[in-house]
């Protein structure tokens, strides 16, 4: 049997760039990811094909998709549900071709429960990367202080913790950069836990 893909999960706040970090790596030629077009029920925007930047459905076929436990995972985010379709990522898995998820933060920790294997990347804003180091760079504060403080400081950021990586997202091709070093090195991995 043949080895199973490998799951990348990219995601962080709202606003931090996923769209554009993602659309950035996959506009280079050298990567082996497979894209999984998500579901929305959003408006389609200008610009956006459908089949290609998203599936776009009504509300209530994607309603019969969740009945009928066709979500890898979903998210409502700002009055719409997004969410992975299971079949692509399962089929591609199941062929050992890597699949790369760019969806919100509520969406990847229902990835996390389901597929604890999968890797997972927060892209997280320069200015609250910023804060932490200044707040652990003060000495102070013992870890779980410091988590708190970020915690407060931004709720999402408290999402960090269940990510395997941050990346900062700076400039675009930096973080591009980043988040291809992350993956090789994880192609290499002798044990993952
Ligand atoms: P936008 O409307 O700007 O395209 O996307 C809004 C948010 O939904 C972004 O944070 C994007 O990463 C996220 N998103 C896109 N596809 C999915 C998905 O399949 N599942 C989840 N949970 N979030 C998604």
């Amino acid at each position: 049997m043949s080895k199973r893909g490998m799951l990348i999960v990219l995601s962080g706040p709202s606003g931090v760039g996923k769209g554009t970090v993602r659309k950035a790596i996959f506009e280079q030629d050298d990567n082996k990811f497979h894209y999984s077009i998500s579901m929305t029920t959003r408006s389609m925007r200008k610009g956006e094909v459908d089949g290609k930047d998203y599936y776009f459905v009504s509300k209530a076929e994607f309603e019969k998709e969740i009945r009928n436990g066709g979500m890898l995972e979903y998210a409502q985010y700002v009055d719409n549900y997004y969410g992975t379709p299971l079949k692509y990522v399962n089929e591609m898995l199941d062929q050992g071709k890597d699949v790369f998820l760019e969806i919100e933060v509520n969406g990847a920790m229902q990835v996390r429960e389901k597929c604890p294997d999968g890797l997972f990347i927060f892209l997280t804003p320069p200015d609250l990367m910023e804060l932490r180091h200044r707040i652990s760079g003060r000495g102070t504060d013992d870890l779980a202080t410091i988590d708190k403080r970020m915690a407060k400081a931004v709720d999402e950021i408290e999402m960090m913790q269940n990510y395997d990586y941050a990346v900062v997202n700076d400039e675009v091709l930096n973080a591009v950069e980043k988040v291809k070093t992350i993956i090789r090195a994880e192609r290499w991995r002798v044990k993952r836990f």
